[in-house]
This record gives structure tokens, C-alpha cells and sequence, in this order.
């Protein structure tokens, strides 16, 4: 029987866990039982359908194992022996540790929608050779529906339109698009820009069966109305992947992630760690169940598990949720909370929302207009969300942010916020965005 010190069971989240492993405790050995032959980058799999052209431009190279001497087995885990402490894959083989890591990650959300399973129907699985025959269809199909005005159905519809002739439609069951992330104006900003890109929105609308023979041919809406189709993706969420977790006895929480304390080892086996979409996520803001899943959530649990396998390293104080995405080459952001959701929780909060030009002057090549937002607690003033659109940058400037939220920062800290600036990369500091928010903010505490 094969043995290693370390024996992590997954892909992207798997990899990551290995690496903080090997850089905490390089005289452990570790190995990555991986049942995927080869491991795409999940966040870009949208772009495989158009901006990147080809599946082989979207791949984790091996290189990063063989770089890090982390041992590879390609297969799949189907048992797990605890009191002996043995992995045996779905090819008989057997693999002893001392410490194992489930990474398992997640599978697309399914629902019973009526017609679901007809040819044609595709969910955003994670596979290289499923997403390759996705691709083909794409290609070959004329009138393609999504279902769900996530980020990533949204993503997948402005793909979907580059360089294709294809009437592409998008529905979503909330009022808006991209809702459950950010606010009103930042999505009916996106709706727009999607819009332009040629592709159809119908929100507040419930897809309610599948229609057509053998292969969709239609989807019909709870209003009655039906939306021609011949390809139909859904963009629905996904589910932690923990069957095998839960056959080995570990103790699963909420939406079934395996339950793991703030060291991201399992609550069931000292000896077993879990981390990335499998593992239960907590809110950084009040320790509450968070059902978010992404990647930079993923790998920042996969480092914290892989430091903390032979001794108490990094301590996980919970999701705070930052996420970016660029529709028709405008981007959105946020981070945190949103106000709606602070409202709705009954928060008394304060709002700063600022513009400017994400270069000075605005005439510099390339500049984009950036609108950004924050939100504050009333009492504490503490920064609780962010929100913000623009170009390029908005993926870096949402991690200030993060930063700002993870520290804690108040209303105060981010007016005296010293940043860097450069007439060709940032905004002006006279104007800056996330300072003069902020700003905003200050009057209206003054005086309450
Ligand atoms: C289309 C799309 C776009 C996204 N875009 C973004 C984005 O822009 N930003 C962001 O932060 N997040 C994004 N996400 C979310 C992000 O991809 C996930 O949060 C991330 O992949 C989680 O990583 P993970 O390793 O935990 O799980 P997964 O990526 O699901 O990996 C789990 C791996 O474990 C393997 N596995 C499962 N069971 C076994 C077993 N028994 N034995 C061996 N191996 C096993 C699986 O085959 C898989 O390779 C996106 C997701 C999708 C689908």
C-alpha cells in the first residue's frame, strides 16, 4: 500500500492545500488524489466559450505539483477507512495517511424543473471533457437560453454572443440580475451593459418546464410565455460534493459542507481537514452559516488547512465575500455587504457613493469612469460592504476593500486613507474614490 504524510483529496482548493503544506512542514510528504485528468481554472471556464477560444488555454498546469514535489495520483476516492486511516480509489489502489484533506469541491445545482434532463440541457460542471462537448454545442446552436442572472450566467451570455451569431437569452427569477451580490444601481448598470452586448434579460420570471421532445426545443415561464430554445444552461449555484465525506462519518452542517472549526479541521476527526466549497463557511461579520462559494474564499481555507495540519497556524475569521465580474467590458464588484442586504437585516447604516475617472485627467488613454459605493455602520462606523463599477482596476480596488473590511477599518481611518497615485493608473487623489465615499459619510454622522 502507497502512504504519504499528507494525503489531500480534490482539485483547485486540493493544490493550494498541498503548496501551504509543503511550505509549513517541507519534510512531510504529500499526495493529491485528483479524479479529474486535468484541473481547469473554474473562474475562467466562461471564457472558454469565446474570449479564450479553446479549452488548452484554461488548464492548472502539473507543473505547479511537480514544482512543489507534491505527489499526483489521477483518480477517484470512492473510500474512506478512519480507524485505519486508508483512501482506496475506484481502481482498487490503496493510499495511507496520516493526515488527509478533503477538498471535493462542489457540483452544479440541478433543480426538478420539468424537462430538465432533455438533450440539450447543460449545467456548469467543472469538467475539461464535458465542458469540451459543451463548447460544440455552443457553436452549433442558434437560440440559447440561461437560466439564473448570476454572475456566472452572465458571464456565460456575454461569451456566448462573442463572435456568434445566436439570439441568447437570460432569466432570472429576482427582480434583477446579479441581485443576490450587489446593489440596484450597479445591476441595472450590468443589465445594461449586457443589453448592449445583444443579449435578451427577462427578470421576476420563473422558468417552469422544459420543453421539446428528446432535445429542448423551448422553455416555458411561469407567465405562460415560452422562450425558443435549442441549447439551455443553467446558472444556478452549486452544492458542497460531500457524499464520500459523509460515508466516511463526518459530521456535515449547513447545505451538507462538512462542519470544520475555525482551523479548518473537521469537527468529527481530528485527523481530517476540510477545506474550498466542500467545507462549512461561516460570515466574517456575525460567525452566521454562508453559503458563498469562490475561489479566493476556497483558497484562502486551503492555505489556512494546509498550515495548520501539524500545529495551530492560521485561524479562518469567517467569508466576507468579495467577487468581481466584467460584462461587455464594464466590471462589477463588491465586497462585504451590500446596503440592501444591511437594510433588510435591519442595520442602521450610513452610505458614501463617489465618482471619478480611474485616471487623471480623465483624457489619459485608456481611463474609465469608476462609481463606487460604501457602507457603514451607524453606531460603530465601521465598514461593513462595498460596491463599486468601472474598468480594469475595479478588480484590485474591490480588494482594498476587503482589506478595509477585514481590519476592520471606520469611517475615519478610510478619510485618512493614505494611497498611491499616478496620473496613468490611478485616480486622482483630490477625487479618489474610496476616500471621497468615505467622505461623504462624515457630515451625515456629524450631525446625528
Ligand atoms: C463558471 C464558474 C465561474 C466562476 N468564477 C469565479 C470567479 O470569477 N471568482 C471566484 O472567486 N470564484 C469563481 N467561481 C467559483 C469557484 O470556481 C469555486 O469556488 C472553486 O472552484 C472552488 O474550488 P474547490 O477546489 O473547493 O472545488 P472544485 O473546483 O469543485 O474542485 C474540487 C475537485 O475535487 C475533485 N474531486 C471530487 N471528489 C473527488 C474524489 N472523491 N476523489 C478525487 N477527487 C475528487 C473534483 O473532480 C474537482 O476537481 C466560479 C465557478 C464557476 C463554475
Amino acid at each position: 500500500m502507497k502512504k504519504a504524510d499528507v494525503v489531500i483529496l480534490g482539485g483547485m482548493a486540493g493544490i493550494n492545500a498541498g503548496i501551504s503544506c509543503r511550505r509549513h512542514y517541507p519534510d512531510k510528504s504529500v499526495l493529491l488524489i485528483r479524479e479529474q485528468a486535468t484541473v481547469l481554472v473554474p473562474c475562467a471556464i466562461p471564457y472558454v466559450f469565446g474570449t479564450l477560444g479553446e479549452m488548452g488555454k484554461n488548464v492548472i498546469p502539473d507543473s505547479l505539483l511537480q514544482s512543489n514535489e507534491i505527489e499526483l495520483i489521477k483518480g477517484s476516492a470512492t473510500n474512506v477507512d478512519r480507524p485505519n486511516r486508508v483512501v482506496t480509489l475506484a481502481d482498487g489502489q490503496t493510499v495511507g495517511y496520516e493526515k488527509l484533506v478533503f477538498a471535493t469541491g462542489s457540483l452544479p445545482l440541478v433543480p426538478p424543473i420539468p424537462g430538465i434532463e432533455k438533450e440539450n440541457v447543460f449545467s456548469v460542471d467543472k469538467k475539461y471533457e464535458y465542458l469540451s462537448a459543451v463548447r460544440e454545442e455552443v457553436n452549433k446552436a442558434k437560440d440559447i437560453v440561461i437560466i439564473g442572472g448570476g454572475f456566472i450566467g452572465m458571464e456565460f451570455a456575454d461569451e456566448c454572443r462573442k463572435d456568434r451569431d445566436v439570439n441568447v437569452t437570460v432569466i432570472e427569477l429576482l427582480p434583477h440580475c446579479l441581485q443576490l451580490a450587489m446593489d440596484d444601481e450597479y445591476c441595472e448598470e450590468a443589465e445594461s451593459a449586457l443589453r448592449n452586448a445583444g443579449v435578451d434579460i427577462i427578470t421576476s420570471e420563473k422558468v417552469v418546464e422544459i420543453l421539446g421532445n428528446d432535445r429542448v426545443a423551448a422553455v416555458k415561464l411561469a407567465s405562460g410565455k415560452e422562450i425558443k430554445a435549442d441549447l439551455v444552461i443553467l446558472g444556478l449555484g452549486a452544492v458542497p460534493n460531500t457524499n464520500l465525506a459523509k460515508e466516511a462519518g463526518l459530521e456535515l452542517g449547513f447545505r451538507n459542507a462538512i462542519r470544520v472549526n475555525r482551523h479548518m479541521q473537521t469537527l468529527t476527526d481530528p485527523d481530517i481537514f476540510a477545506c474550498g466549497d466542500c467545507a462549512e463557511r461561516v460570515s466574517f461579520f456575525d460567525g452566521s452559516p454562508s453559503g458563498v462559494m469562490l475561489a479566493s474564499v476556497a483558497t484562502a481555507e486551503a492555505r489556512i488547512a494546509g498550515a495548520n495540519l501539524f500545529s495551530r497556524t492560521h485561524y479562518n475569521k469567517g467569508t466576507i465575500s468579495v467577487f468581481s465580474t466584467m460584462i461587455n467590458g464594464r466590471a462589477f464588484a463588491a465586497a462585504g455587504i451590500s446596503e440592501r442586504q444591511a437594510r433588510a437585516a435591519g442595520c442602521e447604516i450610513i452610505v458614501g457613493r463617489a465618482t471619478a475617472p480611474d485616471t487623471h485627467p480623465a483624457g489619459m488613454p485608456g481611463s474609465s469612469p469608476i462609481d463606487l459605493k460604501l457602507i457603514f455602520a451607524k453606531d460603530t462606523r465601521v465598514l461593513l460592504g462595498g460596491g463599486l463599477s468601472g474598468g480594469k482596476s475595479t478588480g484590485e480596488k474591490v480588494n482594498v476593500i476587503s482589506a478595509c473590511i477585514l481590519h476592520r477599518m471606520t469611517v475615519d481611518d478610510i478619510v485618512t486613507f493614505q494611497m498611491g497615485t499616478h496620473p496613468a493608473l490611478t485616480p486622482s487623489p483630490i477625487v479618489y474614490p474610496l476616500v471621497n465615499a468615505a467622505c461623504q459619510c462624515v457630515t451625515p454622522l456629524k450631525g446625528t
